[in-house]
C-alpha cells in the first residue's frame, strides 16, 4: 500500500546528501527509493549509473 500512495501522491523526499555538497541525493521516506538530480536539475532515480556518477562528482569536488 505504501508504494501505491507514492504513485498517487508522489514521493515524500528528504535530502540525504550534506548541505554543502554539490551532489544532491534524496530518499523517499515512504517507499525508500533514492533519487538524485541530473545535470539539468531534473530528479532521476539513483541507480547504479548515477551512484557511480555521484561518487565521481564527489571525488572531483573534494580535491
Ligand atoms: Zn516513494
Amino acid at each position: 500500500m505504501k508504494k501505491l500512495k507514492c504513485k498517487i501522491l508522489g514521493h515524500t523526499l528528504t535530502k540525504t546528501s550534506k548541505e554543502h555538497e554539490m551532489v544532491k541525493e534524496y530518499k523517499c521516506t515512504r517507499c525508500g527509493k533514492e533519487f538524485t538530480k541530473n545535470g539539468y536539475g531534473k530528479l532521476v532515480i539513483l541507480d547504479s549509473y548515477w551512484k557511480e556518477n555521484n561518487e565521481n562528482l564527489r571525488a572531483f569536488y573534494t580535491v
